[in-house]
């Protein structure tokens, strides 16, 4: 038989549709069993056009793709690169309180029996915790949007040129401005903004000073930028608001620990009039933007239409109020973000000795962990990795492909560990993983 002649008998030889669903008929709904046998047939097709030998028969591919239906695609991973605030790993990782379950008082005041707040079960803590109020939206993207909108639309911002930044999958301020209804007024040079320069710029259509945090990028050499307070005191002169777009937003001293973020608080007390930060980077919660500021400003931000738009969730609430609570009680443990980041040294080494005590031929490396989550690339910690024996790609894959994915990240020729983003609970699954490839 020829070529063409044996793949025409082959396809052929496929199973039809209603042979292989009649299987599994009864288990699943017919409209999810005919589509998932349907892209089961077309794979194999492709496989045998393709030369391949299919691994699976129809029946098997099909139970599969119908089983993959009751799983989520979102699962839990092993964060074995160091890099705390990892973006493609859901940025900070969240402690374990499950969410309410069925009803909540989510809108409701108990004590008078009538309708409350939503945002009553953050606003307090954030007060206690910033000194001023605040309110909270979807992320730090939406919190930018939000105050641009209703602070600015229809007339112009300053910004310095070295702060119009690209932080990652797309978000550009000048694209954010320019969707708020705001005007860029660029201010400066890319390397050296002055105070006069703020100063010359302002004008009758001016609405609004912004001071962008550069997070993962730096300008070096001969650079200027006036000082907040500096800044602050040219608002203050001139009557036009001073908002900072933070960015990390680090709640609790870090520099301590080696990570060398600004606090929230210190922008507030040199007279910055709003600010927003994320609420998955170093504030160590879920995903949310977090305003904070003068009273009138945040009455102002909360009033605007679109606060409603861009409104968190009650799953989010609950865990952003679960963080905040943590934060003012400082029970480092329930923020892993923020318990990862003041691991000792010691331990970490201890860790990563037990470890690769267990491993043949894995070895103890001095390496740096990485805060992550758009702070400053520059900002690693001190950290002891294991370094795995064997060819790193394939080990880095293997890894990664297995049952829980454990994602390594590859130096220096080897596949290597930091035991400091690796739960402690976490750490029998990893054993496993690992006496399994190796
Ligand atoms: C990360 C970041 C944002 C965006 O925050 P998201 O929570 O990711 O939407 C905005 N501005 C700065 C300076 C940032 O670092």
């Amino acid at each position: 038989m020829t070529a063409p002649e044996e793949l025409s008998r082959r396809l052929r030889e496929l199973p039809s549709v209603d042979e292989v669903a009649g299987q599994f008929a009864g288990r699943y709904p017919h409209e999810a069993v005919v589509r998932e046998v349907r892209a089961a047939l077309a794979a194999l097709r492709e496989d045998l056009r393709a030369g391949r030998s299919p691994a699976q028969t129809a029946w098997e591919l099909a139970e599969a793709r119908l089983r993959g239906l009751e799983r989520s695609s979102l699962r839990g991973v092993i964060n074995a690169t160091g890099v705390i605030l990892h973006t493609n790993l859901g940025r900070a990782p969240l402690g374990g309180a499950p969410p309410v379950a069925g009803y909540s008082n989510l809108e409701y005041d108990i004590a008078s029996g009538k309708r409350g707040k939503r945002d009553a079960h953050i606003g307090g803590l954030l007060r206690n915790l910033l000194g001023s109020p605040a309110i909270a939206v979807n992320n730090g993207a939406a919190a930018v949007f939000l105050a641009l909108h209703e602070l600015a639309a229809g007339g112009e911002v300053l910004v310095s040129r070295g702060e119009l930044i690209e932080i990652g999958d797309g978000f550009r301020i000048p694209d954010i401005m320019r969707a708020s209804g705001a005007a860029l007024r660029e201010v400066g040079t890319t390397n050296r903004t002055r105070l006069e320069d703020y100063r010359e710029a302002m004008g009758e259509r001016t609405r609004l000073i912004l001071r962008v945090h550069p997070s993962n990028f730096r300008i070096e050499g001969f650079t200027a930028k006036p000082e907040l307070a500096e800044l602050a005191a040219l608002a203050r002169e001139s009557g036009i608001p001073l908002y900072e777009d933070l960015g990390s937003g680090c709640l609790v001293d870090l520099r301590p620990f080696g990570v060398k973020e600004p606090l929230v608080r210190e922008s507030l007390d040199a007279g910055v009039d709003l600010v927003s930060f994320s609420g998955d980077k170093l504030l160590g919660g879920p995903q949310a933007g977090i305003l904070a500021g003068r009273e009138d400003l945040v009455t102002r931000l909360r009033r605007n239409p679109m606060f409603r738009a861009l409104r968190l969730d009650k799953l989010i609430l609950e865990s952003l109020s679960a963080t905040l609570r943590a934060l003012l009680l400082e029970r480092w443990d329930l923020i892993p973000a923020l318990a990862m980041i003041r691991i000792p040294g010691e331990t970490l080494r201890q860790r990563a000795n037990a470890l690769a005590a267990r491993i043949p031929g894995a070895a103890v490396v001095e390496g740096r962990s990485l805060s992550g989550g758009g702070a400053t690339p520059e900002q690693s910690l001190p950290s002891w990795l294991v370094a795995l024996p064997g060819d790193a790609a394939a080990v880095e894959r293997q890894l990664r492909l297995g049952d829980p994915p454990v994602i390594s990240r590859i130096e220096d020729g080897h596949a290597l560990l930091d035991p400091r983003t690796v739960f402690p609970a976490e750490e029998d699954a990893l054993m496993a993983r690992l006496q399994s490839i190796l």
